[in-house]
């Protein structure tokens, strides 16, 4: 075994991060004990790293089995930046390639070899990995996605069913076994599949916690709201479609509105879709509109938003879905849009399934993924709980913990619905009831005169969603019932008629229009924000260069780390994590000498304490400015320049610092302005969040950083 101080330092020289995750650091000493290991994470848990380090540390080549050869490639591309000699074996090589490989084992030149299991188990590969063994040792088996073994995964792989057998070859060599699959049937078929003895078993927590969930409706506003969401993620996004023709006109809509955006389904070439997923992963395009096909053996870590347009088909799919969200542990956002109409499209192609057992179980989680759509508790309660996993709520992550949704009295409302029902004599479905509510004069209301009933007419007031998802969650609360013979027919039950005698009240959890904004993460220094642009610009430049995905250069959380401390000599630069001792003299220069010109764009030594940027306003701070000046107020700027609010309140704090003249006043009260000064009195130059905390709920980001504006013109003279 190679000696490191400890797994820290091996961490960092590696791979360069500062800690480990949450039970890597066991998982890994529990692997230089040599133990049979199985690994239970959710994606983006790390579990690579699990493998990787312990097979730079032990004796031996790692063998690590996968099933998929771009998932393979990915991670030799990624570790061979790191300067770890691995590489793979798999049927997009040639014979002479091949054989070069092998050759460079044998030679010991090779610490971690990945392999699909069909060439593992040929006749001709289990002779060479005896010879490697004899020669060098074998370390450890790692199989990555284990639960292909399994046949109640999701993903079952016969070839995976061998594996087995090298357990029988080589008695002696460790086996450690890594999935996300969370089911309980699925772990213990994988223990004894692959015959793992006495394996130590960690099973990490499936809360991903930097991902925020949320539900909207789907009204006629969705794709504007859509739109908003892209051009607010900085990063990548992906958004899911159900079917291929969704996501052509997706697609085609969100280009007409100039979005960097590429279709993916089945229906294109496989050349079409290995280039648009190329260049979705090397950042030429920053959104895929696409059916589900996609995703599946992407790693791309920096994934910021998973939208699913129409609502996911179980909670087990979409938790994988969004998962592909924020995998670097970064905050990232997941979006349902949800509507009843979808619902519709699915069941109708449950309907299609011959099996009724299949189609019985496909109902049920789709009735799950209902309730999620359509619940107020925590949404990680509920998916957790699909898992088996405790969580106690309020996450303050998900919009239901964030903006809880108000309960309102909807008796009156029910009362007319289920008297509407009643009248329509319960031989008519949600949408005919809604249609005679709101005076609807659509020709199968005159065919049966419904437009005669005195219920005709009575919930003008209320919207079709409004009356739909009073419909619904009168469904859910077993105060109406719905026919299951594919026609949907509304029936009364006794609590209806409770209702209608006025023996029971409805309360209904309103939704609110979502306008929610992550905006405590999304406060950062315009000033940083621009270095982190150049420093991107040059990580693509680099990857382009090698033919990689800028991930693989840095991970984003690295990036914003330089342009946050902004080191100014090598000793400072290794201290970011995510610099390891080869990323640190490959890229450290580069990356240094970028952040010392945008430092220094004149030879004017910027004095201590000042904010790097020029003391005139930009272009686009002018324009606010003279908007202001007009006499606009934030929210009219924002609209007229279309940009978001927040961005506003940024120019006019840049522009109060850089004393141009903004009336303060008008935007924030003035024993408001005293309050925060005071505290930045005490507190000093600080980022605005310890500032809110002091302050409390009652202010906002906005007003201290207006106010911090001023304060720092002050105190720079
Ligand atoms: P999984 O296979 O569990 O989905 P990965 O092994 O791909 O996850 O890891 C997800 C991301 O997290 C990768 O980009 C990886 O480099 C990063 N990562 C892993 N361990 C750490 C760590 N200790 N600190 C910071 N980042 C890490
Ligand atoms: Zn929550």
């Amino acid at each position: 075994m190679l000696q490191y101080p400890n797994l820290e330092q091996a961490l960092k020289y590696h791979f360069g991060y500062d800690r480990f995750r949450p039970g890597q650091r066991q998982i890994i000493e529990d692997a230089l004990q040599n133990r049979d290991l199985l690994v239970v994470m959710p994606t983006g848990g790390g579990k690579s790293l699990c493998f990787q380090l312990p097979a730079l540390i032990k004796k031996g080549l790692t063998v690590v089995v996968s099933p998929l050869i771009a998932l393979m490639q990915d991670q030799v591309e990624a570790l061979r930046n790191n300067n770890i000699s691995a590489t793979f074996l798999n049927s997009s090589l040639n014979a002479y390639k091949v054989r070069s490989r092998e050759e460079a084992i044998l030679n010991g030149k090779v610490r971690l070899l990945y392999v699909a299991p069909e060439r593992l188990l040929s006749e001709r590969f289990l002779p060479f990995l005896d010879l490697v063994h004899e020669k060098i040792g074998i370390s450890t088996f790692a199989i990555d996605e284990a639960h292909c073994v399994s046949e109640w995964g999701h993903d079952f792989r016969p070839e995976y069913r061998q594996l087995k057998s090298l357990r029988k070859r080589f008695p002696d060599i460790p086996t450690v076994a890594l999935t996300a699959t969370a089911t309980d049937r699925v772990r213990s078929d994988i223990i004894q599949q692959l015959g793992l003895k006495q394996p130590s078993i960690h099973i990490a927590s499936f809360n991903r916690q930097n991902l925020y969930y949320e539900v909207r409706s789907k009204t006629k506003y969705a794709y504007a709201e859509l739109l908003e969401l892209i051009r607010e993620t900085e990063g990548s996004g992906i958004i899911y479609c159900l079917t291929r023709k969704k996501v052509d006109e997706l697609t085609f809509k969100l280009q007409n509105d100039q979005i960097s955006v590429l279709p993916y389904h089945a229906g294109l070439t496989d050349e079409e879709r290995t280039n648009n997923q190329t260049r979705f992963i090397r950042d030429d395009v920053r959104f895929m509109v696409a059916t589900i096909a996609f995703g599946m053996g992407i790693n791309k870590p920096d994934v910021r938003l998973v939208v699913h347009f129409d609502i996911p088909r179980n909670i087990e799919s979409y938790y994988q879905e969004s998962g592909r969200a924020g995998r670097d542990g970064e905050t990232s956002r997941c979006t349902i849009f949800f509507s009843f109409g979808d619902i519709k499209t699915i069941e109708w192609s449950i309907n299609q399934k011959t099996d009724p057992q299949e189609q019985l179980i496909a109902k049920q989680q789709l009735r799950q993924m209902i309730d999620y759509a359509e619940g107020t508790d925590c949404r990680r309660t509920i998916q957790l709980g699909y898992f088996g996993e405790r969580f106690a709520g309020d996450c303050s992550n998900c919009d239901n913990c964030r903006h809880p949704k108000p309960m309102q009295d909807w008796t009156i409302e029910a009362m007319k619905f289920l008297s509407c029902v009643a009248r329509c004599k319960e031989r008519f479905g949600m949408l005919h009831i809604i249609d005679v509510l709101r005076g609807s004069k659509n020709q199968k209301i005159t065919q049966y005169e419904h437009d005669k009933l005195s219920t005709y007419g009575i919930g003008k007031d209320k919207t079709l969603d409004e009356w739909r998802i009073l419909g619904r969650s009168l469904l859910h609360q077993g105060l109406l019932e719905q026919t299951a013979d594919g026609y949907s027919v509304l029936k009364l039950n006794a609590l209806s008629w409770e209702v209608m005698r006025r023996q029971r009240t409805v309360s209904l959890a309103v939704p609110v229009a979502q306008k929610i904004t992550l905006t405590e993460n999304n406060q950062k220094a315009t000033e940083s924000e621009i270095l982190l642009q150049r420093l991107r610009s040059l990580r693509k430049q680099l990857a382009d260069e090698q033919s990689v995905p800028p991930y693989v250069i840095f991970h984003d959380s690295t990036l914003k780390l330089m342009a946050q401390v902004q080191p100014q000599t090598l000793a400072e630069f290794a201290k970011l994590s995510g610099v390891g001792s080869h990323k640190l003299s490959q890229y450290g220069e580069k990356f240094l000498a970028e952040i010392r010109a945008y430092r220094q764009p004149g030879v004017i030594e910027q004095p201590v304490n000042s904010t790097p940027s020029l003391n005139l306003p930009s272009d686009t701070e002018l324009f606010t400015l003279q908007l202001h000046q007009q006499g606009l107020s934030v929210k009219e700027i924002a609209e007229k320049r279309n940009i978001r609010p927040t961005t506003i309140i940024r120019h006019l704090a840049d522009l109060i610092e850089k004393n141009q003249s903004i009336d303060l006043n008008q935007l924030v009260p003035l024993e408001r302005q005293q309050k925060i000064w005071q505290l930045l009195e005490v507190l000093g130059d600080i980022s605005l969040t310890p500032i809110k905390e002091q302050l409390g709920e009652s202010y906002t980001y906005d007003e201290i950083r207006l106010v911090r504006g001023k304060w720092r013109r002050e105190n720079r003279k």
